[in-house]
Formats: C-alpha cells, structure tokens, sequence
C-alpha cells in the first residue's frame, strides 16, 4: 500500500481487489461519521447500515491500512490476558460480561464471512496457544482451567497430540480452541467495506479526517476537500491514529511485530506443517506465530520491526528459528515481509471512550482485534441507534501512558537483541 511492500506484504499480494472508492471532494450529510476504515470502523458501518442508517466513512490512507490489514489473521476468542485477571481488572460483573461477548466474538465474524461471502481463506479449523517449555505448559494448564470452568470449547494437548498437530516435536503441549481460526486479513477488511457499501454506506478513502468542530447539534468532520456532518462521529483509528483525537493513540504503547512469508510449499511438504491448518503462537514473551495461507505459504511471525537494522536480523533469527521448529523445511527464502504497529495499554484491555457528546471510540485492542473490533462495531451501530444494546465496556478517559516512547523503543530493540541470539544452539 502506498507504494511500501513491507506495510501490507503477502496479504494485498493475495487479497483480492479492494471495492473502488474514492476521495472526499464535496460536503456530504450523514447520520454517523466514522472515522478509520478498518475492523472497528466497517462493522460499525455495515451493521448502522443494515439497520438502514445513513452512514459515511472517511479512510485517510486506503481501507485495511491500518492493523486490519497488516495482522496475522488469528481470529481468536477473549483477550490476551487470562479471564481471571480481566474480572480482576474489571470486577465479576463486568468481567464475566465482557469474558462471553468476547468469546462469541469469532462465530460473529464467520457469520458476517459467510452472510456476505467474504473470499478471505476463512479456515474454522481452531487456533493453537503453544507451549516450548514447562512454564509454557503450566501456564497453558491455568488457561484452560479458567476458560473450561466458563464452558468454553478448549482442548489441553500433551507432547504427543501436540506434535500431531504442528508437525514438529519442538513443543510440550498446546492449548486448542476450537472457537477460533484464521482468515486472510485485508481480503476481510475489504469484504467488510464491500459489504458495507452493498447495505449503502459511502466510504471515501484518501481522506483525512483533519479538524471537527460543533454543527447545530451535531459535528462536522472536515477532510483537505471536503466535509461529513453528522449527529454522531465514531473514532475507530486505534494505533494508527493522526491528525485528530491524539489521546486515542498516547494511551497506547507501540509494540512492533513483523510477519515473513515463504513461497508457496510443494503439496507433499506443506501437508507436513499444521496439517489441520491451526494458526499457532507461542507463550514466550517475545512470542513467535505461524500459519500457513490458502496458498501453502508459511507465515511466521515475531515482535520486530522491519526497519533500521531490524529486517537484517529477525529475518536471520527466523531462518535458525525455523531451521529448529520444522527441519523439514530445510534452507528457506522468504517472499514477503511486512510489519505494523499494536497498541498496548496498560492492563492490556480494550477501552471504549466518549470523546465529546456524541464522539465515541473504542480502541486499544492489544493484539486481539479481529473478533473484539468487529463485535464492538455491531454493539456500537446497535448503541448508536438509541436501541437496547449494552456496550460490552463502560467509557473511560483515556489518560496518556507514562514513557510510551521510551517503552516502544525497549520493544523494538529488545526484540532485535533477543532475536539476535535466540535459536542459535
Ligand atoms: C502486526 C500485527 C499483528 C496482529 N495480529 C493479530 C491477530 O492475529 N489477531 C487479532 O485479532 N488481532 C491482531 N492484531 C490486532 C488487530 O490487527 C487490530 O487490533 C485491529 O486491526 C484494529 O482495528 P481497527 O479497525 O480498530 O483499527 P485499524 O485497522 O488500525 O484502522 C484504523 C484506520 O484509521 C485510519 N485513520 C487514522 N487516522 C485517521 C484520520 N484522521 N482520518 C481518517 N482515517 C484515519 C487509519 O489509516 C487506519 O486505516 C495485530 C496487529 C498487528 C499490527
């Protein structure tokens, strides 16, 4: 995108077009502006529009720019963090809440793929927490304890089983929800926008939402062309952020993380690698995930960023990384390589903000934005419509986080420090 292979990678290769869209070079009327076109944003769109909404979305690069299109495409259920420590953070009530809506978050986006047939290599095959060591399996026995105690449909793997399922033996155990999956993310961030414009929301790209200011009882967003007025504006721009609502982003910390895709495998070899076509991700704290793509391309993942001297050595890291995960593989080229920016805050759950009467936002989604963007958005359109929805967060104010720069950078440096001597013996 924009002329940058390294923003989108494998995915706008493989993604098919996105709908044609325009910029914004007139003054339009609506009843909800969004602002950002990706998961949060479009299913906010579709789902106002589906209740027969009018609805416009400004986009200031293209639709997916953002995480939405540069992410690993694990569609998984809940958080990062364990459910206990979200109704620690949150309180039973509210947590327990919030721990349901979320692990419902993933059937949600297989309904909307299969509603509007959104081509994105939607695979429900499950998603596996792998575990390298016997921290790593303690802590997924604790995980599967609490997800078990609420009834969720996960699976504790031992070595054997967990083999079985990865094709390597580098691991001592997983932990598989079977509520999860993967998709092709920017081919279902273009289906979202695609289907939003089918219910009849305009969606105009290249368009930078740069100032607001109060209209009668509404705003007007003004754009370098143009102008949306509206009753209600939804900022849905999370880390990528700019010009307007900065303290959506400076609660944030970035944390980097990079993917590289091989070329397509020969058949016989990728049948070897996650033959159930899991996606997986590890529990170290500098995390690794793979996957494979429709196309038989393995997709393995780390914190980094692919810049200054970041691409050089975690692409050398990932070399002896997989020379150990899959030895099958032998010497490995990588085709594609990108990476973008998560958003980290403090307790590592998402925040839903009213900005000023009328102007909401949720964002803040820590690495798990898939299903929990597109859940909010339908809450959000529902909320919006002055019906009964009950939003799955109570507002806050966002408050900017301390150090964020000096934090960022401990990631993207430390993640090269680490990268340079991990997998070496
Ligand atoms: C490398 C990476 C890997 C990840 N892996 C996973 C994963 O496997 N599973 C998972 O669930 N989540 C994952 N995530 C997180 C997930 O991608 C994000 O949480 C999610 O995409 C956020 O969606 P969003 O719609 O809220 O924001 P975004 O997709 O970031 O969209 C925000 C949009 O707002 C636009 N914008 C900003 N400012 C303005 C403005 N002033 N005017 C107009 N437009 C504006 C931006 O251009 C952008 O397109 C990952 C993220 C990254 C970066």
């Amino acid at each position: 995108m924009q002329g940058d292979p390294r923003s989108h990678g494998l995915w706008e290769v493989s993604a098919p077009p996105a709908p044609a869209t325009r910029p914004l070079t007139c003054a339009v009327r609506a009843d909800v502006v969004v602002v950002g076109a990706g998961y949060t944003g479009l299913s906010t769109a579709l789902h106002l529009a589906e209740q027969g909404c009018d609805v416009v979305v400004l986009e200031a690069v293209d639709i997916g720019f953002g995480g939405s299109g540069r992410n690993v495409g694990l569609v998984n259920a809940g958080m990062w963090v364990m459910p206990d420590a979200l109704v620690d953070t949150l309180g039973a009530d509210q947590g327990e809440r919030l721990i349901s809506y979320l692990g419902e978050g993933p059937s949600l986006v297989w309904d909307i793929i299969a509603r509007y047939a959104i081509a994105c290599e939607a695979t429900q095959a499950g998603t596996l927490h792998v575990a390298p060591d016997r921290a790593g399996v303690a802590e997924l026995a604790e995980r599967h304890a609490q997800w078990a105690r609420r009834g969720a449909p996960v699976e504790l793997l031992d070595a054997q089983a967990t083999a079985g399922r990865l094709g390597t033996t580098h691991y001592q155990g997983a932990l598989l929800d079977k509520r999860a999956g993967t998709i092709q993310p920017l081919a279902y961030v273009r289906g979202l926008a695609a289907a939003a414009i089918g219910q009849g929301a305009r969606i105009f790209t290249a368009t930078p939402a740069i100032g607001m200011r109060a209209d009668g009882g509404g705003w007007q967003v003004t754009t370098p062309q143009g102008a949306a007025t509206a009753q209600k504006v939804v900022f849905a721009t999370d880390a990528y952020t700019r010009h307007l609502m900065p303290q959506v982003q400076t609660q944030q910390v970035f944390l980097p993380y990079f993917n590289l895709a091989t070329a397509p495998l020969p058949d016989a070899l990728a049948k070897t690698l996650l033959p159930q076509r899991q996606g997986a991700w590890d529990t170290r704290q500098v995390l690794t995930s793979f996957r494979m793509d429709r196309q038989n391309r393995l997709i393995f993942g780390s914190v980094g960023a692919l810049r200054t001297g970041g691409a050089q050595i975690h692409r050398a890291w990932a070399r002896r990384a997989l020379a150990r995960i899959f030895p099958q593989l032998g010497a490995v080229d990588f085709q594609h390589q990108w990476h973008g920016t998560i958003g980290m805050t403090n307790d590592h759950l998402p925040r839903f903000h009213e900005l000023a009467d009328g102007v909401v936002c949720f964002c803040g989604y820590n690495g798990r934005g898939i299903a929990p963007g597109t859940a909010f958005g339908r809450s959000l359109a529902g909320w919006l419509r002055g019906g009964n929805e009950e939003l799955p967060l109570r507002p806050s104010t966002p408050q900017d986080a301390p150090l964020r720069n000096l934090k960022g950078a401990f990631y993207e440096f430390g993640a090269q420090a680490f990268h340079l001597v991990d997998a070496r013996i």
